[in-house]
């Protein structure tokens, strides 16, 4: 293979004339493909339906220690799911509240509550000046989207493989106004890596300027594993910051989004007493309580945290043919050509692509014009600004298959398409 940087301006124009033609017989196939966002696909909703079976009406409702679920009360949720979710993150159940249905809005009341409220007796972040969050990027667009939407000034804090950069993250969090820093510790999104042993134990002790700073530790790919016998293992950090006598500076989020269903599971936060203290005092103006149906259902239907790692088994049987199949055409289709570089993670939803500099917009449009949806291009940074506009987020999950096949091989030509005009600019 020879680099395409290492072509010459005539070779490049054949080149560009032969993929044309290809992408001309593409388009012409009026493809409708969507791999925009990592949702489970049908199979594996289809595969948790049993947990449909769980309850009759005449069953026992009540928990194990008594709880008629059907009835108000247990704010903190119900002790066997605590249980459940605790077990998932290696934290005791006394840490850990179980909320609704996803965990998205649990991170949104956070940063709401904060922004009102102070978080145990800081200025509420609405009275100050200026507040700022570091956000490590390319991350999850809907975190930036809840920061930008009470209008913190995001900064990006670069990505390395390892996790994000921490000498900059230990340099800022010296300024009073920094107030947090959004993380997905394990098969990040939308890259796929895990945060190191080293980046945990220096996020673990970090020094903030500000008493009301928090780590926003957003695991919900915890146990989302690819395979058996090649797995990252992750630090859990509340028990680091404990050991620094830092307990109260994370707060870490978890959901069954993607074990049971999406947007329809139990979702947890877990942390210090302190801090769990200080959101049930708005909790209970929010809420009675959460469904505490949902939460017996899923206690009987995964029994324990064995039952959550079968199940994780399961949609990795159907999750890794298809990372693999994308993995194999990016390697065959692209590999050599010095145009893109890819991540290849472990677990997780997502497999991160970076072209040459200022191609992923144009790598985007001509999927889109070809029927195939990608995640926006700019969504995995802060305002949605790709600085170097070269992050693609692939989203393998939701297509069959067939449909994947497809798609990748339409992406990588896409690539070369776009990587070949960017290089005829300046030859
Ligand atoms: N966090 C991350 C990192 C995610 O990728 C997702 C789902 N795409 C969520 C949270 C959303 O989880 P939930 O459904 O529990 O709100």
């Amino acid at each position: 293979m020879t680099p395409y940087c290492e072509l010459g301006r005539e070779e490049l124009l054949e080149l560009k004339k032969e993929l044309t033609q290809k992408y001309e017989d593409a388009k012409g196939k009026g493809l409708k493909l969507d791999m925009s966002r990592g949702k489970p696909s049908t199979d594996q909703l289809d595969m948790t339906m049993p947990m449909m079976d769980i309850f009759s009406s005449h069953c026992d409702m009540k928990d194990d220690q008594g709880v008629d679920t059907r009835n108000y009360g247990c704010l903190e949720g119900i002790y066997s799911a605590r249980k459940l979710l605790g077990d998932m993150l290696g934290v005791d159940p006394e840490h850990v509240i179980v909320f609704g249905t996803a965990s998205l809005n649990v991170m949104y009341d956070s940063i709401s509550r904060a922004y009102t409220h102070g978080i145990m007796g800081s200025t509420p972040w609405c009275r100050l000046e200026k507040v700022k969050f570091l956000c490590p990027a390319p991350g999850y667009d809907r975190h930036f989207s809840i920061t930008e939407h009470f209008g913190i000034e995001m900064i990006n804090i670069p990505m390395t493989m390892e996790g994000p950069d921490m000498d900059l993250v230990e340099e800022y969090v010296k300024d009073p106004a920094v107030k947090g820093i959004w993380c997905v510790p394990m098969y990040t999104n939308p890259m796929g890596i895990t945060y190191s042993e080293e980046v945990c134990r220096r996020m673990a002790d970090l020094s903030p300027a500000a008493e009301d700073f928090r780590v926003y530790w957003d695991n919900a790919y915890c146990v989302h594993h690819l395979y058996e016998d090649k797995q990252d293992t992750l630090p859990e950090i509340l028990g680091m910051c404990k050991a620094n006598g830092k307990e109260d500076m994370v707060l870490e989020f978890a959901s069954t989004s993607k074990i049971s269903f999406a947007g329809a599971g139990i979702s947890c936060l877990a942390a210090s007493k302190a801090n769990l203290d200080w959101v049930k005092k708005s909790m209970t103006i929010q809420i009675i309580s959460h469904d505490k149906i949902n939460q017996l259902r899923h206690v009987r239907y995964f029994k324990n945290l064995d039952g959550i790692k079968e199940q994780m088994r399961k949609h990795a049987n159907i999750m890794r043919p298809k990372f693999e199949l994308v993995l194999e055409t990016l390697e065959r289709e692209l590999g050599g050509l010095g145009i893109g570089t890819w991540t290849k993670p472990l677990g997780g939803y997502f497999i991160s692509f970076d072209s040459m500099e200022g191609c992923a917009k144009a790598i985007y449009n001509k999927c889109k014009e070809a029927g195939v949806t990608l995640t926006t291009v700019g969504a995995t940074y802060p305002y949605k600004k790709d600085p170097h506009d070269t992050n693609i987020r692939i989203a393998p999950s939701y297509p069959t298959l067939e449909e994947l096949k497809i798609t990748a091989e339409l992406f990588t030509l896409c690539v070369k398409l776009a990587s070949v005009e960017k290089l005829l600019e300046t030859k």
